[in-house]
């Protein structure tokens, strides 16, 4: 099946929600799931408890439809299938696609993202060895991180990169290792490196995972005419992957927690910058994807870093899936309708 998927016959923007099951910390505060899901007509309520002015409760409910609505009871093979998997063969045809992950701290997004990479380098992977094999196609790995409005490599130790326009509306980030991979074991290892460098940043309560943009990239590279493909073979350390032109691209976007962006009047001076910064590339992205959308010329992505650093992946053929993840706790009711209006925007 994955061969057949050609551009075009896969939607330009897709937007999934999924909804986690209650956890035992808010089963222990009696808070309830508010959140019911028809997956057949692709809608969900929230049914929001308000109080009259004579105090009595009442519920309010407010109904949503997405292009699919995930359940608890959905696995992250289904969501693979559900979300990447349709767009995963379109990067062989010069597309570049971009999942994002959106959703307030503690909502699911990192237990959503996480697998997603693995899942699809597997498949490009055969791809590549396969139906592409005469091509002597490669596939590069990055992965870096947005805090503050700065760049930090992932998988050097969180070293400080900068971003440079070519001219020929690509994006240069300086300095970024890209790992040449040819197997789902390295893969593996260096996922788990990159996250494990994200979490290390942890500061007791404020943990600084939630006020930063995860952004893992696989790429599809065509050496250039002449190369020796054993004389490319051999370094990790991006140098090689300069001769190569890329054919296509696939991101992976964990974004910072959405409730972050509201921290503008923090006590500390630096959580309220860091939110400014936040709230500023959550309403960027919203308007870059919008403007996908609707075939605009002009895409805003001067808008934020986030954007900035995605502007290749705006420009052109390109496939983006949001999948907005929420609790089903009624302790969560605002930030989860905050999360589903963010994405009914998005659509
Ligand atoms: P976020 O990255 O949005 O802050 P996490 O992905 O870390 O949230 O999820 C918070 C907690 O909830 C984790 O312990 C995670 O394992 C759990 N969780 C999230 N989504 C699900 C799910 N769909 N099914 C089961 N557990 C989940
Ligand atoms: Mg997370």
């Amino acid at each position: 099946a994955l061969e057949k998927e050609k551009p075009g016959s896969v939607a330009k923007i897709k937007v999934v929600v999924r909804k986690r099951p209650l956890n035992k910390k808010e089963v222990a505060k009696k808070e309830e799931d508010i959140i019911t899901i028809e997956q057949h007509t692709n809608s969900l309520t929230v049914h929001e408890t308000k109080l009259k002015v004579d105090l009595t409760e009442y519920v309010e409910k407010h109904e949503f439809v997405f292009d699919a609505v995930l359940d608890e009871d959905v696995s992250n093979d289904e969501v693979y299938r559900e979300t990447v998997e349709p767009v995963v063969a379109s990067i062989f045809h010069r597309t570049k696609a971009t999942c994002f992950a959106y959703g307030q701290t503690g909502s699911g997004k990192t237990y959503t993202m996480q697998p997603l990479p693995l899942r699809a380098s597997q498949d490009i992977l055969r791809l590549m060895n396969h139906t592409y094999r005469t091509q002597r196609l490669q596939l590069f790995f990055s992965f870096f991180e947005i805090y503050g409005g700065k760049l930090f490599d992932l998988l050097n130790d969180r070293r400080k990169l900068c971003m440079r326009e070519d001219g020929k509306q690509q994006v240069c980030i300086v300095g970024l290792q890209e790992y040449r991979v040819s197997n789902v074991e390295t893969i593996r290892e260096l996922i788990e490196k990159g996250n494990a460098t994200r979490s290390t940043g942890t500061t007791g309560a404020n943990e600084e995972s939630s006020r930063s943009h995860a952004i893992l990239q696989l790429a599809i590279k065509k050496p250039a005419d002449g190369n020796d493909p054993k004389h490319l073979r051999r370094a990790a350390d991006g140098s090689e992957s300069k001769s190569a032109k890329v054919v296509g691209k696939i991101s992976f976007i964990d974004l910072a927690g959405s409730e972050r962006g509201a921290d503008t009047t923090d006590n500390d001076k630096q959580t309220r910058i860091e939110g400014a910064e936040i709230n500023k590339s959550l309403l960027a992205l919203k308007e870059c994807i919008r403007a996908l959308d609707n075939d605009q010329v002009h895409i805003p992505f001067r808008g934020s870093k986030l954007t900035e650093v995605l502007r290749d992946s705006f420009i052109g053929d390109s496939r983006t899936v949001m999948i907005s993840c929420i609790s089903p706790s009624s302790g969560s009711c605002e930030h989860t309708l905050n999360t589903l209006r963010y994405a009914d925007r998005v659509k």
